[in-house]
């Protein structure tokens, strides 16, 4: 059996559903869910409510602690690009790949390799 991980929300013991309710009948506590993997928040927390508690409880700090943004980012011209293709229901023409330019709407063909490669990228800066 792999092993099983505890959801990090830090009031998910107090949510009372009969899942969380564990021990023999005197010493019943309600726990932590514990489960070989979650859906939510890269796999760390059992609900979306979990999540929300967690980010109440540590969010400023997690943001500070990794840098607040204080100046708004930037979208610009050479870091616009995104893959897309136009589907191809014919089963003798290929799907058309290329990139697009959010700001510009140019458009540039990419082969299916290029399309695929998640380090080709026409984005030049952050
Ligand atoms: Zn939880």
């Amino acid at each position: 059996m792999s092993e099983l991980k505890l959801c990090q929300g830090t009031d998910c013991h107090t949510y009372t559903t009969k899942d969380r309710l564990k021990g023999t009948k005197e010493n019943k506590t309600y726990q932590t869910r514990r489960r070989s993997s979650f859906y939510y928040g890269r796999g760390n927390f059992c609900s979306l409510n979990c999540q929300n508690d967690w980010f109440s409880d540590f969010g400023d700090k997690a943001i500070d602690h990794f840098g607040r943004l204080t100046e708004p980012k930037h979208l610009t011209e050479q870091n616009a690009w995104t893959k897309t293709y136009d589907w191809r229901a014919n089963a003798d023409e290929s799907h058309r790949y290329y990139s697009i330019n959010g700001i510009t709407q140019e458009q540039t063909p990419l082969t299916e390799a290029q399309f695929r490669d998640t380090n080709y990228t026409l984005n030049t800066g952050e």
